[in-house]
């Protein structure tokens, strides 16, 4: 079988957690700091915390901009369902805005759109921007949009570890940006997140908000100020994250390797939308569009019967039980997001892949339509 994706835990990190382990000292602590300090200097950003999820990533950054009952954010329609939820859990609004066809991220057109023409009670105080797959947004309109209409900007930097936008790495241009290490993401800690910012207030509440808020006195004396959380990583999480940030960049390049060859074999090809080439693109998923004529389920089953593992995309919101009824949308509200969730199947793509794998994804896609 060619699995969609593979986490790639080498020996090396294997022996790590175990260390971690043997000491048992297995909490947030010395390792959980060496895997911020190296993000840190990956990034280039002033100040990371690692929590227990990318979903946990994404509510403290809300709670850390104070978002709750009364507001409104903004968020793209086309993305994994905790974008929105944490909003919902929040108690804000959730307002949708539709995709781009090619990026698969928020439109910065439609996004204005909705600002302009928005009029419900709550006031809107923030946009998510989702960099989807690991393809960078265009942030230096979405940051001047924000900026017109001041508003806060959470990057849902979740798949995009790894990419760029005018050489800057993603997550640094908003106010927080979040980023996960579920074993679907680049690199994985099991289950882990982090959330990364330039705002010295913001990451000292954020240090407070994941540890039940507590704070020690010079006296070693434990006090809290504000009610928290416990969004901690654990350390042996922490011991594998270092490991795999060491050879990241090789696997980003052999990602690009294997994503040109998609390109290559896949183009031409009147059945089969691509993705936009983009340079900057970290390429945690390969998703490509399907004819509307085409059915993507029964291409799903009969890739698997030929031995290739592939899926959905991502979600359309306003398409799913909870947000259809909570905000009465109709199934055409948001069409570029709608054909991406109905047409859109993910590729095989990990660094464990090579080029023969690609052209016999390649060979027998071809044979099926
Ligand atoms: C994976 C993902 C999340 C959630 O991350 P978890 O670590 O699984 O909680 C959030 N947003 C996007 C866009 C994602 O792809």
């Amino acid at each position: 079988m060619i699995k969609l994706s593979r986490p790639n835990i080498t020996k090396e990190a294997m022996q790590e957690v175990c260390k971690v382990l043997e000491s048992g000292m297995l909490v947030q602590g010395e390792k959980v700091l060496e895997f911020e300090t190296e993000l840190k200097k990956y990034i280039n950003v002033d100040y990371v915390s690692a929590v227990s999820s990318g979903t946990a990533a994404l509510h403290l950054a809300l709670e850390a901009l104070e978002i709750g009952q009364g507001d409104a954010v903004l968020v793209p329609d086309f993305t994994f369902v905790a974008t929105a939820n944490v909003v919902e859990i929040q108690k804000a609004r959730t307002v949708l805005v539709d995709v781009d066809t090619t990026t698969y991220n928020m439109c910065p057109d439609k996004l204005e759109e909705k600002i302009v023409n928005y009029n419900f009670e709550e006031q809107l105080k923030a946009i998510i921007v989702v960099h989807e797959f690991g393809a960078p947004a265009d942030m230096s309109r979405i940051m001047a949009i924000a900026k017109k209409y001041n508003l806060y900007v959470i990057e849902d930097a979740a798949c995009a570890l790894g990419a760029y936008h005018n050489n800057q790495h993603v997550g640094t241009f908003g106010d927080i940006g979040c980023f996960s290490f579920h074993p679907r993401k680049s690199i994985t800690t099991g289950e882990g997140g982090a959330l990364i910012t330039n705002n010295k207030k913001l990451a000292s509440k954020i240090e407070l908000l994941r540890n039940h808020g507590l704070k020690r006195d010079e006296n070693g004396l434990i006090d809290v100020v504000m009610p928290g959380y416990n969004y901690r990583m654990t350390d042996f999480q922490a011991a594998m994250g270092i490991n795999q940030l060491v050879e990241f960049n090789e696997n980003i390049l052999k990602r690009k390797e294997l994503v040109e060859e998609y390109f290559k074999q896949l183009s031409g090809f009147k059945e089969i939308i691509l993705p936009k080439n983009i340079n900057e693109h970290a390429w945690q998923t390969f998703m490509v569009i399907l004819n509307t004529e085409i059915n993507r389920d029964s291409v799903i089953k009969l890739l698997k019967v030929n031995l290739i593992e592939t899926t959905v995309g991502a979600q359309a919101l306003h398409l799913l039980t909870y947000y259809a009824s909570k905000y009465s949308y109709v199934s055409n509200d948001y069409p570029v997001s709608k054909v991406l969730f109905q047409q859109g199947l993910a590729l095989p793509l990990h660094p464990l892949l090579n080029l023969d794998d690609i052209h016999e994804i390649a060979r027998i896609m071809k044979k099926l339509f």
